[in-house]
């Protein structure tokens, strides 16, 4: 029986020295290369064609020198050639029990199965966060998503199935009646995705209901940059909600990646189940610890449709070689996600990325949480980025040009670059259940950094 103030899930693992780590890393790895290269049509074309056999790959230097990357557009050029999964499964079709896919908003959904094994590990990846955290069995959980076709918080499901918590289904009803539900049955932890949870506010407002008396204790949430990532929304939803906020940052066809750090600077990667080497994007080449790049990610917990050194395209900046303050021995991203390859903006040599101008906007008073940021090219030719945001309804509206100013000076003073800023009424941009779309991509697609090779 564990013990409800054992500060670990599972200390074996969360405080294995980086030596072991990496012993274990090896072997899992180079097991997973022969099964991929045994099972995976994909995989076996792809390090065919590199040159590469399982047998190459005895140390870490071969299989961070060696093995090709592998990307997103593989995987769905696999599956479009033999519909529905194609030379990407590994496993039988009957060992498949859970099939999920993505939106497909630029294109064919990546369509993404699981084995039973898969989804048991997936779903204790959030539990480490969750324990971590102080979250424990007698807390019950409210789920307000609409149990759709996105793995994210089916597999937070899973997860609280593993902890042994009650669950509270908010699948398909309003936001009011989803308030209504929480009223009545009183969950201790929210699962949202982070702007979904400041809507919910909102609405508790407009019905004259005080957030805090949901009597909620913890907001847990994914999907898109959240309370680690953004310090000022983090305020926003422990103000409004009187929680602790924390979030869990994962990659729908890899796994729940990486959960909450208790101390809230960042996220620390399962390396249970997963391995990570961060690249500079454009090269490919390694980045230093403490350096920014795209992370790389491989999953010992994804035998069906295997991923490995797998391109995310998310921005991360990693630590590793000293423990964290939480104990953990765990790689970690501080910070969480900091943006996407696709989405960082060179503007005169300085890489601006999603969250830092999150930070800065939402740190100016008179703004609201609503923002969107549009890329696009200036009349040079040259990358550029305009910042919509919507004004807090105490702004008067004709203080908008005067507000507009003060966010683009402190956005200059901060990253170095000028950017334009239009203030907006409370109420134009739109609002979102799931991932909230924040950024807008209007450069041909030429111009945009090469990423995913
Ligand atoms: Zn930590």
């Amino acid at each position: 029986m564990k013990s409800l103030t054992a500060q670990f899930w599972n200390e074996y693992w969360e405080t294995m020295p980086r030596k072991e780590l990496e012993r274990v890393h090896l072997r899992r790895i180079r097991w997973l290369i022969k099964y991929a290269y045994e099972n995976s049509k994909l995989y076996h074309k792809k390090y065919h064609e590199a040159g590469v056999k399982p047998d190459d790959v005895r140390t870490m230097d071969d299989f961070v020198k060696k093995v090709p990357f592998v990307t997103k557009d593989d995987i769905l050029a696999a599956q479009a050639e033999s519909p529905p999964f194609g030379g990407a499964l590994a496993c039988e079709y009957d060992d498949v029990l859970h099939v999920f896919q993505t939106s497909g908003t630029t294109g064919a959904p990546l369509r993404i199965p699981f084995t039973h094994y898969d989804t048991i590990k997936y779903g204790e990846d959030w539990v480490y966060g969750f324990w971590a955290v102080g979250i424990r069995p007698s807390d019950s959980f409210y789920f307000a998503f609409g149990w759709g076709m996105y793995v994210g918080f089916w597999s937070c499901y899973w997860g609280v199935r593993r902890l042994g918590a009650k669950v509270i289904s908010g699948g398909g009803v309003s936001t009011e009646d989803r308030i209504r539900q929480m009223q009545a049955l009183k969950p201790t932890v929210l699962v949202a995705t982070p702007t979904y949870a400041l809507y919910i506010a909102e609405t508790c407002r407009k019905m004259g209901v005080d957030p805090r008396s949901l009597g909620l204790k913890y907001f847990y949430g994914a999907g898109e940059p959240g309370p680690t990532a953004l310090p000022k929304l983090r305020e926003e939803l422990e103000s409004s909600f009187g929680v602790k906020a924390y979030e869990l940052y994962g990659v729908a066809e890899v796994g729940a990646i990486a959960p909450a750090c208790p101390t809230q600077i960042g996220v620390h990667l399962n390396e249970s189940n997963y391995h990570c080497l961060v690249v500079d994007p454009e090269t490919g080449e390694l980045v230093s610890e403490g350096e920014r790049g795209e992370n790389v990610v491989t999953s010992f917990a994804q035998l069906a449709q295997p991923v490995i050194k797998y391109r995310t395209k998310d921005v991360v900046e990693w630590h590793y070689s000293e423990p964290c303050e939480c104990g953990r021995t765990w790689v970690l991203y501080k910070g969480s996600v900091l943006g996407r390859t696709d989405y960082v903006v060179k503007i005169r040599g300085i890489n601006v990325y999603q969250t830092a101008v999150e930070n800065i906007v939402r740190s100016v008073p008179g703004t609201s949480p609503h923002l969107e940021m549009h890329i696009r090219l200036d009349e040079r030719g040259m990358d550029d980025m305009l910042v919509r945001v919507e004004a807090d309804p105490s702004v008067p509206r004709d203080s908008y040009k005067d507000l507009s100013e003060r966010i683009a000076e402190e956005l200059r003073a901060a990253i170095g670059v000028r950017l334009d800023v239009e203030v907006v009424p409370p109420g134009t941009l739109p609002r979102y259940e799931l991932k909230a779309k924040k950024m807008f991509d209007h450069r041909p697609k030429e111009r945009r950094l090469p990423s995913g090779v």
